[in-house]
């Protein structure tokens, strides 16, 4: 890095320094030439260096202050790096005029917008076979948390239902700097043939509506809802309105969710 720059806390900038956790990163995914990622956050451009190696890479970095630095290291590598804010763009258009087989996302993200970009990829419909990102531990572990665990949640409900959840390797806090106050831990999420929600505006809400408040009653939870409807679908896995939320698979809120939609 150039010696002058410094780090800023309000981008979530801590970059990785350990050149073998960001081989193993890169090999998850078996990347053509073919192929496209999207790298959101590339900073010093470690990660992006290894990508460029086997495949194009799309980079979005929101700090300007990296952008004289980062032309100059790729500068006759396929890479398009577009200095703006990730969760502001239309991806879509922007990934457009590129050619590809396969799109990735893999990236060391700021964390502070984990969730957000998870989930614009997801309402932007992005068809992406693979989601490789580093994310702090205890996030990962609510997002690959399975039903009856403390973890499980709307996001893992939500998360199950869109891909494939791997828990890939745990990086630790020195493998950074500035080092952050916490670990953190590779994830993947691979696109899945999903079951299909007739509504996914509906589904959506029910899952919101039945975790809102974890220690209650799906009957309490969801009480604005058609209880009857509920009853019956949680009927055939032998519960009754009174199990909570986080008991539940995912697939049951699928059908529950088509019941309502009915
Ligand atoms: N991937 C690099 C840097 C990780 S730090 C590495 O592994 O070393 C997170 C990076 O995301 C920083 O470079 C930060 O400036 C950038 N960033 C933060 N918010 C962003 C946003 N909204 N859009 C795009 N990039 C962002």
């Amino acid at each position: 890095m150039n010696k002058s720059f410094k780090f800023k806390k309000k981008y979530g900038q801590n970059f990785l320094t350990n050149k073998k956790l960001i081989e193993d990163m890169v090999n998850t995914v078996s990347l053509t030439k073919d192929d496209l990622v999207i790298e959101i956050g590339p900073g010093g451009g470690v990660l992006t260096e290894e990508l460029l190696k086997k495949t194009k890479v799309l980079a979005y970095e929101i700090d300007l202050d990296l952008k004289e630095e980062l032309e100059e290291k790729f500068k006759d590598k396929e890479l398009k790096i577009i200095f703006d804010d990730f969760l502001k763009r239309n991806i879509k258009k922007d990934i457009d005029d590129i050619d590809y087989k396969k799109l990735y996302v893999i990236s060391n993200i700021p964390y502070y917008i984990t969730t957000p970009i998870i989930l614009k990829i997801i309402e932007e419909k992005i068809e992406v076979e693979k989601i490789v990102i580093m994310v702090q531990k205890e996030l990962g572990e609510r997002f690959t948390a399975t039903p009856g665990s403390r973890d499980y949640g709307s996001i893992s409900v939500l998360l199950n239902y869109y891909f494939d959840l791997r828990k890939c390797f745990v990086v630790g806090r020195n493998n950074f700097v500035p080092r952050p106050k916490v670990d953190s831990v590779v994830i993947s999420l691979t696109k899945k043939e999903k079951e299909k929600v007739d509504n996914e505006e509906l589904f959506f809400k029910l899952i919101r509506d039945a975790f809102r408040f974890k220690r209650k009653t799906l009957r309490n939870n969801l009480k604005d809802y058609d209880l009857e409807k509920i009853e019956q679908v949680l009927k055939k896995y032998n519960y009754d309105l009174t199990v909570r939320s986080e008991k539940l698979d995912y697939k049951i809120f699928v059908e529950i969710a088509n019941a309502l939609n009915k």
